[in-house]
């Protein structure tokens, strides 16, 4: 069997490796146009900040360890031109002697990556405007941080690619303004899960733009300019973009092979593409979201080394399916991890599906202990019968192991019932003994059971009596307009203070101390709903107000 690959990082070489071990006599080719393979695209903003020092750390194998260790015929610096899917061949171009030639295959695994978006604005193609996809880009761009002591970058785009830009830059003692066009920063999470990592970037001292796109970069002599939509100018020393990526899709378009709406290779769910003898993988192939059931791009390393795994699976004669993505994904802000999987509110919503959400606000680990930190978690999912659908959280510690355990819930359609049961590592230096991943599940399960009704942050009107039962200093600090204030550890004996023809929204600092308010007060005949998140929710929906 002849496999040819072409691309040789996330997932091609992923395919590679795992045909080789299912097939020991398969011939298999990798093409690569680039000069390196199997290179650690996620590390490459860290080598910029200085975090990676040795910049052969980010090449975690070459085409000699893979011809020993696998017996692949590995080429570099070799861009695969056209597929004749008639005869079955390749035209290939060596980029080292310029020379053209063709390539039979049996099975052809495409996993081509996504180019970074330039988006069609004056001045983009300067020089000095950087985006961040190989190892040359940040070659490039670490030489022009390098040259200066400090300079003032600007990074267009507030995704995963920006944040991490900022994030290094500032490493380097740069001055870095972000600008981003929607009224947020990672746009995998909705507007109020963002807020915090919108404080926190301001903090540590970027400039943040939102809600204003960048319309021109003009050079000043050595310097640029970029020029905001809103007339905002920021001199800078170089702009690096996040803008986004589009699929490599060059290749299988001239091959007519099918392209899904997504505008990404269309694949059934064994990695196959139109053509049976042609997989595709990786930021290429459009693939089934999970949750939603709708198509979609997912470019991440995750998926794209699974995909590579599967398409190998099948290429070689086994069957072996994707279940689609679920956009399981992290990333560091300075001090944060922001973490998103399954679908946000802002799909849901679109789609049409059925949804409630519950926010809850925990330490990392048990209050009492040393260094813990709070998070803030988002839980959704489907009404009536509580199935997880989506889940995010930002916070310092602790983090990325709720997103996975919420990760798994999803891929194991678990209810919130079912995760009000589960069972996770507990000593206090590492959780609680009621985890956050246990309290999200046990506000959701209160609210399907009827046990609280909810009202969410988002969702107040005139209609109802506003009722706040922290302390009075709490209070005094900040409020929602029009409460009243009467402390939990007060309610049951002022309830005569309260109306009764009205229904009461009741809130706290993060929703706990309400929902023990909201259970008094339902016992005593009064109809009251809590506030998920209570008024730090509240706030994140409302960033000017008062802490
Ligand atoms: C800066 C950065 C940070 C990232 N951080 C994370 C992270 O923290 N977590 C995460 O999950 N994901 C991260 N990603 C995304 C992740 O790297 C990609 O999703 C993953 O690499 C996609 O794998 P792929 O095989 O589809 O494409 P790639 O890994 O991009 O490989 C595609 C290769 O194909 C080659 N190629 C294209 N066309 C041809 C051709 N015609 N002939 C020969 N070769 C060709 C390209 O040169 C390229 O090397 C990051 C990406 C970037 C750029």
């Amino acid at each position: 069997m002849r496999l040819l690959i072409v691309g040789g990082v996330a997932g091609g070489m992923s395919a590679a490796t795992r045909a080789r071990r299912l097939d020991e006599r398969a011939e298999i080719i990798v093409f690569e146009k680039g000069p390196h393979v199997s290179f650690a695209t996620c590390g490459l903003p860290y080598h910029i900040g200085g975090v990676i020092e040795d910049r052969d750390d980010l090449v975690v194998q070459t085409p000699e360890h893979l011809r020993l260790r696998f017996s692949l015929d590995v080429r570099t610096r070799t861009e695969v031109t056209a597929i004749n899917r008639a005869r079955k061949k390749l035209g290939v171009r060596d980029l080292n002697e310029e020379r053209a030639y063709t390539e039979a295959y049996d099975k052809l695994i495409l996993s081509p990556g996504a180019e970074p978006v330039r988006p069609p604005i004056p001045g983009i193609d300067d020089p000095a405007v950087y985006a961040l996809r190989n190892m040359e880009d940040m070659d490039r761009i670490s030489a022009a941080v390098g040259a200066k002591r400090s300079g003032r970058a600007v990074c267009i785009g507030g995704g995963f690619i920006g944040l991490e830009m900022a994030e290094n830059l500032v490493a380097r003692r740069w001055r870095v303004a972000l600008v981003e066009m929607l009224h947020q920063v990672m746009p995998a999470l909705d507007r109020e899960m963002a807020e915090p990592v919108h404080q926190h970037l301001r903090e540590k001292g970027v400039e943040l733009h939102l809600g204003s796109a960048a319309a021109a970069i003009e050079r000043k002599g050595r310097r640029l300019s970029v020029r905001l939509q809103n007339g905002t100018a920021l001199p800078c020393d170089l702009v690096v973009l996040g803008t986004g990526l589009r699929p490599n899709t060059g290749l299988a378009r001239q091959a007519g092979l099918e392209i899904g709406p997504t505008g990404g290779i269309k694949v059934d769910q064994h990695m196959r593409t139109s053509d049976p003898d042609i997989y595709a993988v990786g930021d290429a192939a459009e693939v089934t979201d999970y949750v939603t059931g709708r198509p979609t791009l997912t470019p991440l390393a995750g998926p794209a080394n699974r995909q590579g795994r599967i398409a190998a699976d099948n290429a070689c004669g086994r069957s072996s399916t994707f279940r689609g993505t679920q956009g399981t994904a992290i990333v560091r802000a300075f001090d944060l991890a922001v973490a998103c999987t399954g679908a946000n509110e802002k799909t849901l919503r679109k789609l049409g599906m059925p949804y409630q959400k519950v926010y809850i606000h925990p330490f990392s680990h048990a209050g009492y202990y040393p260094g813990a930190a709070s998070m803030s978690l988002k839980l959704l999912f489907s009404t009536p019968d509580g199935r997880v659908l989506g889940a995010q959280a930002v916070g310092a510690d602790g983090v990325d192991k709720r997103i996975d355990v919420l990760a798994t819930a999803i891929q194991a359609r678990m209810t919130v019932h079912d995760l009000e049961q589960v069972e996770l590592a507990y000593a206090p230096q590492y959780g609680a003994a009621k985890d956050p991943v246990n309290m999200a599940a046990f506000v959701a399960a209160n609210y399907l059971r009827g046990d609280v009704d909810i009202v969410q942050a988002d969702e107040l009107g005139d209609e109802a009596a506003l009722l706040d039962v922290r302390t009075a200093g709490e209070y005094q600090k900040g409020h929602m307009p029009g409460a009243m204030n009467i402390p939990v550890d007060e309610l049951r004996g002022r309830l005569d203070e309260l109306p009764r023809d009205r229904r009461l929204v009741v809130y706290c600092g993060v929703g706990l101390r309400a929902y023990i308010a909201c259970r008094i007060l339902s016992q005593h005949g009064f109809r009251a709903a809590n506030v998920p998140g209570g008024y730090l929710t509240y706030q994140h929906y409302r960033p000017q107000l008062p802490g």
